[in-house]
C-alpha cells in the first residue's frame, strides 16, 4: 500500500512481458521474461521485495548498528524525487560488530586519499581531468626512491632498461590483438596524417617490437627488457577511485624473452625478486595463486593444450620447489597462458591481487619472435614471461600509504630529519648544518619559523617525520651527544652528530 517506488518497479517488469512466480520456502521469486528475478520475502507479517538474501528470523541478529544517512535521487536521475537512503550493518554478536568497526575506523585514518592530501604527496583536479594523478614533489620522492630500487634489482636480475613512446599506430594493436579484444579500455583512435594512432593500454607490444628490432641468437637469451612504462586505460568517470582506479598508470613492467627449456629458471628468479621486494617494505601477508586455463572454454583461451599443461607443470614445479604458500585456481589464466597472481589482504581485510607473473606462448606467434640456435636454425620458440611485481606505480602507492598508515620507513620519507631551530640567532647555523647533511644525501628541512620549539616539535611528529633535532647554542657550538627525538618512540636518542649522520644514512642504504 502506497508504494509507488516498487509498484513502478514491477510495472515496467509487466511491459517487458509476463512474469512467473515461484516461491521458495519464506521468499518468493518472480521471473520476469527477460530473465530478470524479482524475489518477495516474508519475516512474520512483513513481506517485502528485495533482491535478498534475507535472513529467516530478526532473532539470528545479534547485534546491529546504522552506520550511514545518504541522499538518492530515484533511479539515480536528478529530475526524480530525493530519497533518504539508509546504511546499517549487522552481526551475530557484539563482537563481530565491534571488531567489523574498528576495522573501518582503521580504514577510514588509513585512507590513502586522506593521507596522501595530508602528506602532500599528490592530487586530482577537474582542471587536468578525472583520473589523472598529479605527483607533488613529496610524492615524487617516494615514486623516485621506489623506482630507484627496482632499477637497482632489475640491474642485479639481469635485466635491461628501454623507454618506449605512449603512443603507437593501429597496424601494432591489430598484430598484438589489443585490437579488437581490449579496443574498450583503449582512448579513442587519433587520425594522423600518417595512420590512425592509439594510446598505449599496455606496453608488451613495444617490446616485442625491440626484442625483434635486432636478430638474436640463443646465447643471448633470456633477455629481459624493463621499463616503468606509462600506460592509459579509458576507464569510466564515475568508477575512478583515487589512485585504486586511473585513467593513466606507470607499469613497473618487464618481458623476458627466453628459450622453451628456460623458462622454469626465468619464472623462479621473478618469483624470488617479487618476494625480496615485499621483504624490503616489511609486506608478510600474501600467498600465490597458480591461475590455470579451462579447457571447457576455448572462446577465452588460444587453444593449444600441450603448451599449457607444459607451462602450466612448469609453473606449479617452481612453486612446490620454493615451498611457497599457493592455491590453484581453474579458468582464471591470461588468453595467452598460465599466471602466478599475488594475493595480498590488506591490512584493512581486502584481499586484492597485487602483481601477476604471465607465461605467454601466444605472443611469439603474433609477433614473429624468433632466435638462432646451436645449430644456425632460425627457431620460433621464444616463450614471453611478463611480469610487474611491483603492480602499477599508483596502486602499490595506495597499498603502502594504507600499510604504513602514513609512517614511511625512513628510506621513503619525504623528509627524513627535521632541525627545528630555537631562535633566530641560530637560524645561521641550522642552515648550515642542514646544508652538511643534505650533501651527505639527506632529505633535511629546517623549521626557522617563529613558533614555540614545543609546538615546531609537535609538528614535525605530526608530519610524522622520523628524526627531529632541536638546534640552539648547546648543538651550534658542538657539545656532544645531540639529543634527537624519534618517530614513534618516547625515549630520546643520545648520540654524537657524526653517529647520527652515519645511523641515518645507513638506514637510507639498507633501507631499513
Ligand atoms: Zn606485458
Amino acid at each position: 500500500m502506497g508504494q509507488v517506488y516498487k509498484v513502478e518497479l514491477l510495472k515496467d517488469l509487466k511491459e517487458k512481458g509476463t512474469t512467473k512466480m515461484k516461491e521458495i520456502e519464506s521468499m518468493k521469486e518472480i521471473v520476469g521474461a527477460d530473465n530478470s528475478i524479482v524475489t518477495l520475502y516474508t519475516t512474520g507479517k512483513f513481506v517485502d521485495l528485495c533482491r535478498g538474501p534475507h535472513l529467516d528470523s530478526a532473532k539470528e541478529i545479534g547485534a546491529f548498528k546504522l552506520t550511514k544517512l545518504a541522499g538518492a535521487y530515484w533511479r539515480g536521475k536528478s529530475e526524480n524525487p530525493q530519497l533518504q537512503r539508509i546504511y546499517g550493518v549487522c552481526f551475530e554478536t557484539q563482537a563481530e560488530l565491534d571488531a567489523y568497526l574498528k576495522m573501518m575506523e582503521e580504514a577510514e585514518k588509513r585512507d590513502h586519499r586522506k593521507i596522501g592530501a595530508e602528506q602532500e604527496l599528490f592530487f586530482i583536479d577537474d582542471a587536468v581531468g578525472k583520473g589523472l594523478v598529479m605527483w607533488l614533489p613529496n610524492g615524487t620522492i617516494i615514486r623516485n626512491e621506489i623506482e630507484k630500487l627496482a632499477l637497482e634489482k632489475e640491474r642485479e636480475a639481469g635485466y635491461v632498461r628501454v623507454r618506449t613512446p605512449h603512443m603507437a599506430k593501429e597496424e601494432m594493436y591489430l598484430r598484438s590483438g589489443h585490437l579488437p579484444y581490449y579496443k574498450a579500455s583503449m582512448y579513442p583512435p587519433m587520425i594522423m596524417d600518417d595512420g590512425t594512432y592509439y594510446l598505449k593500454a599496455m606496453n608488451c607490444p613495444h617490446h616485442h617490437t625491440i626484442y625483434n628490432h635486432i636478430p638474436h641468437s640463443y646465447r643471448e637469451l633470456p633477455l629481459r627488457i624493463a621499463e616503468y612504462g606509462e600506460c592509459y586505460r579509458n576507464e569510466l568517470s564515475g568508477t575512478l577511485a583515487g589512485l585504486l582506479r586511473v585513467r593513466c598508470l606507470a607499469m613497473n613492467d618487464a618481458h623476458i624473452y627466453c628459450r622453451k627449456d628456460q623458462i622454469k629458471e626465468e619464472f623462479k628468479g621473478v618469483m624470488e625478486l617479487t618476494m625480496n621486494y615485499f621483504k624490503i617494505f616489511n609486506l608478510e601477508n600474501y600467498w600465490f595463486r597458480l591461475s590455470k586455463w579451462s579447457p571447457e572454454h576455448l572462446e577465452k583461451y588460444v587453444n593449444q593444450p600441450e603448451n599449457w599443461s607444459y607451462s602450466e607443470n612448469v609453473i606449479r614445479e617452481v612453486l612446490q620447489e620454493m615451498k611457497v604458500n599457493f592455491v590453484e585456481a581453474d579458468d582464471e589464466a591470461a588468453f595467452y597462458g598460465p599466471k602466478v597472481d599475488v594475493q595480498f589482504k590488506s591490512i584493512v581485510g581486502r584481499e586484492e591481487t597485487m602483481s601477476t607473473i604471465q607465461l605467454d606462448f601466444a605472443a611469439k606467434e603474433r609477433f614473429e619472435l624468433k632466435y638462432t640456435d646451436e645449430t644456425g636454425q632460425e627457431n620460433g620458440e621464444v616463450f614471453v614471461i611478463h611480469r610487474a611485481p611491483l603492480s602499477t606505480h599508483e596502486r602499490f602507492t595506495a597499498f603502502l600509504i594504507e600499510h604504513y598508515a602514513g609512517i614511511w620507513p625512513v628510506w621513503l620519507s619525504p623528509v627524513q630529519v627535521m632541525l627545528a631551530q630555537v631562535g633566530e640567532k641560530h637560524a645561521e647555523g641550522s642552515k648550515a648544518l642542514a646544508k652538511e647533511m643534505f650533501d651527505v644525501g639527506i632529505r633535511v628541512e629546517v623549521d626557522g619559523s617563529n613558533e614555540s620549539i614545543g609546538k615546531k616539535v609537535r609538528n614535525g611528529a605530526k608530519k610524522k617525520i622520523p628524526y627531529i633535532v632541536v638546534v640552539g647554542d648547546k648543538e651550534l657550538s658542538g657539545a656532544e651527544p645531540w639529543t634527537v627525538r624519534v618517530r614513534g618512540q618516547e625515549e630520546q636518542l643520545k648520540i654524537s652528530k657524526e653517529e647520527f649522520v652515519a645511523k641515518v644514512l645507513a638506514e637510507i642504504r639498507e633501507r631499513i
